[in-house]
């Protein structure tokens, strides 16, 4: 039901970087994103719109340089489109609810779901669960570099 927002709302709304990757179909370079080795538990939200898309729980170290997940946090959050872009028939995969791109999903994941959806760190930003940092230990491990 949401309406589609115009570039100029996003490009307002968005760094150019997350602009390129979340509206225009982008691909940061990997091992460059914020997420890709962040092992944080919280939920990772779509960069756009808020929305819950995948689980620190899903999350796995797939070794591409991208977040990678297994399974979406709830069905139908992230929606799927056939992208024969680059000469490869990928699936595309996107936020149900803002239609930001979010990255591809792939059927050679190593766990039980068999998925591998393959994200942008740009793409997604991480709510750190609450309950997992009242324990009291701030061990949060940042790299800035
Ligand atoms: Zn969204």
């Amino acid at each position: 039901m949401s309406k589609e927002k115009d570039d100029n709302y996003w490009r307002d709304k968005l760094t150019p970087e997350e602009f390129h990757v979340c509206r225009e179909a982008g691909t940061e370079r990997p091992f460059s994103g914020e997420y890709w080795d962040c092992f944080e538990d919280g939920t990772y939200r779509c960069r756009c719109c808020g929305e819950p898309l995948f689980h620190s729980d899903s999350k796995f170290d797939a070794g591409c340089g991208w977040p990678s997940f297994d399974t979406e946090v709830a069905a139908g959050v992230v929606a799927e489109r056939p992208d024969n872009s680059l000469g490869m028939q990928r699936i595309e995969i996107l936020c149900a609810k803002c239609n930001s791109h979010l990255g591809h999903v792939f059927p050679d994941g190593p766990t039980e779901t068999g998925l591998r959806y393959c994200v942008n760190s740009l793409s997604v930003k991480l709510d750190q669960d609450e309950s997992a940092s009242q324990s009291g230990d701030e061990s949060i491990k940042k790299e800035e570099e």
